[in-house]
């Protein structure tokens, strides 16, 4: 066999492992969720690297280097098709990876963190918050009677409730404050920056938003409330662990509900 063919060869199955790779990535992006332009621009890459092979007759790449000739510009374009392929199937692994990442870490029904990802980020935050000696605060939300709307309009609706309250708290809360779905219809938010004052603030105003809302229940508008319990720990003098923090919004959710409803409690 002479030099020729098997260049032709190894050209021939470079494209098409090139071209494996990149449907690869494309199928990877597709099953994240990628918009389209990614993947539109994938498809244009093998459209173009096989054009390019059939172009130059399946004759390979370095075709005149064995002459000694110096190789064609439509021989260049076919290598750079070639990496663009390459490139475009690692970038297509890596979505992937920080799809079904971000996928682990988020509830499905609210899109919210969840239990997992808010734990992390509470514990995350706790770290920075004792390293750096800033604030920080946590409220535990539960939604009160709750059972209620499930059995009064059914679990869709209640599942839209829960929809529609995570909606609000993305509104409310700022860029840097986590909001996780702890389980049921209990919301645990990390406030990162924020002393005791500031936390209460926050947890009013959510916990006026939600009052005020119309949830929309097929032809019906349902009015719900909420209890939060709040904590702010002080982590200069105590180290904090996310047990504590469970426990000390727990116990102030706690006392919210038995408060009647409806209201923020603080634990100091
Ligand atoms: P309280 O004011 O004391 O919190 O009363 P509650 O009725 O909200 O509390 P309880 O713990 O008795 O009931 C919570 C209810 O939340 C029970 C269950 O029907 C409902 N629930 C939990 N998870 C989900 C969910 O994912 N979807 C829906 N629709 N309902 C859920
Ligand atoms: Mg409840
Ligand atoms: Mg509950």
């Amino acid at each position: 066999m002479n030099l020729m063919l098997d260049i032709t060869l190894l050209a021939v199955i470079l494209v098409l492992s090139a071209a494996l790779q990149t449907v690869a990535a494309i199928i990877a992006m597709r099953q994240v969720g990628k918009v389209d332009d990614h993947y539109r621009m994938a498809w244009l890459i093998v459209a173009l690297a096989l054009v390019l092979m059939v172009e130059r007759r399946m004759v390979p790449l370095w075709r005149h280097i064995d002459a000694g000739e110096v190789s064609s510009m439509m021989d260049a374009l076919f290598g750079m098709a070639i990496s663009a392929c390459m490139v475009a199937g690692v970038y297509g692994v890596t979505e992937l990876i920080t799809g079904l990442k971000s996928r682990a870490d988020t509830d499905e029904l609210t899109g919210l963190a969840n239990r997992r990802a808010i734990l992390q980020s509470v514990n995350t935050e706790i770290q920075r918050a004792m390293r750096t000696q800033r604030p920080i605060a946590f409220l535990m939300c539960d939604l009160d009677h709750f059972k209620l709307v499930n059995d009064t309009h059914g679990h869709i609706a209640g599942d839209m409730v829960l929809q529609g309250i995570a909606r609000i708290a993305l509104a409310n809360f700022r860029k840097i404050d986590t909001v996780g779905r702890l389980g049921g219809e209990e919301f645990l938010v990390v406030l990162p920056e924020s002393n005791q004052d500031e936390a209460r603030a926050a947890a009013e105003r959510f916990r006026r938003a939600v009052a005020a809302h119309k949830f929309a229940v097929g032809e019906q508008r349902i009015e719900i409330t909420i209890s939060i319990g709040v904590f702010v720990p002080d982590t200069v003098t105590h180290p904090v662990t996310v047990q504590n923090v469970l426990d000390a919004t727990d116990k102030a959710l706690y006392a919210a509900k038995n408060g009647g409803r409806n209201q923020v409690i603080v634990q100091g």
